[in-house]
C-alpha cells in the first residue's frame, strides 16, 4: 500500500512570503511564557493526543493553542462607485494607504466590526455587502475579512488612525502606495468583480509589507 500524497493546502494558503506550517510566528511565540491557568512555565513540544507540536504547561496541563485573529474591513463604496481608503496614521504601514478594518472584538458580529470600524476610522457609516474575499497573513497570524459596503451617511473625518480620507475612482486607486498585501488583493479582487475591464498592477516590491 502506497501512502497517501499530502492533501493541497488549496488555493488561498498564501502570505506575503513566507510559506505555510513554519507554526507560531517567533513575535507571537516570545509572548506566550505563562500558562494562563496556573502561572506556570509553557514549554514548546509534543503533546499526547496533538497532531503537531504545542505549547503546554508542564505543571497543570494546559495547552495554550494559538490561532489567528480575525481582522474585518471594508471596501466602501460611494454611491457613484468610487473606493474609500484611508493613509494609515499609526504602524504598520504608516503614511500608506489602506481600507478601514481592525480586529474582531468578542462580543460583536463581523457585520458590526465592519460598521464600527468603518465608522472610528472614517466617519462614514456603511451598510456592509457581499464579501470580497478572505485572506491569510500568516506571518501576523491574522485573517483579513473584506467586504464590499455601501457609504449610507456621513463625512470624512480625519482622526489618529487616518492621516487622510480619499475617494478614488476605480481607474485612479493608488496603486504604488498601498499597505499590506492583504489590502492589495481585496482592491484586486473588488475591482476584478466590479470593473473588469480594469486590471490590477503586479503587488509593487518595495512598500512597507
Ligand atoms: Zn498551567
Amino acid at each position: 500500500m502506497t501512502a497517501e500524497p499530502a492533501p493541497d493546502r488549496g488555493s488561498d494558503a498564501r502570505s506575503t512570503d513566507i510559506p505555510s506550517g513554519g507554526g507560531v510566528p517567533p513575535w507571537l511565540g516570545a509572548m506566550l511564557n505563562f500558562c494562563s491557568r496556573c502561572g506556570g512555565e509553557l514549554e514548546f513540544g509534543t503533546v499526547p493526543g496533538e497532531e503537531r507540536e504545542r505549547l503546554a504547561c508542564a505543571a497543570c496541563g494546559h495547552i495554550a493553542y494559538v490561532n489567528p485573529r480575525l481582522v474585518v474591513t471594508t471596501l466602501p463604496v460611494t454611491d457613484d462607485g468610487r473606493l474609500i481608503l484611508l493613509r494609515r496614521g499609526i504602524e504598520p504601514g504608516r503614511g500608506w494607504w489602506a481600507q478601514p478594518g481592525g480586529f474582531l472584538e468578542v462580543d460583536e458580529t463581523v457585520g458590526e466590526a465592519g460598521i464600527r470600524e468603518t465608522y472610528e476610522e472614517t466617519g462614514l457609516v456603511v451598510e456592509p455587502g457581499q464579501i470580497v474575499g478572505l485572506y491569510s497573513r500568516l506571518e501576523a497570524a491574522v485573517v483579513v475579512i473584506a467586504f464590499e459596503a455601501r457609504v449610507v451617511r456621513g463625512q470624512f473625518r480625519p482622526n489618529p488612525e487616518a492621516l487622510e480620507i480619499s475617494a478614488f475612482a476605480p481607474e485612479a486607486i493608488p496603486w504604488s502606495g498601498i499597505a499590506f498585501k492583504t489590502t492589495y488583493w481585496a482592491i484586486r479582487d473588488w475591482l476584478h468583480r466590479r470593473r473588469p475591464d480594469l486590471s490590477a498592477p503586479a503587488w509593487p516590491e518595495g512598500g512597507p509589507d
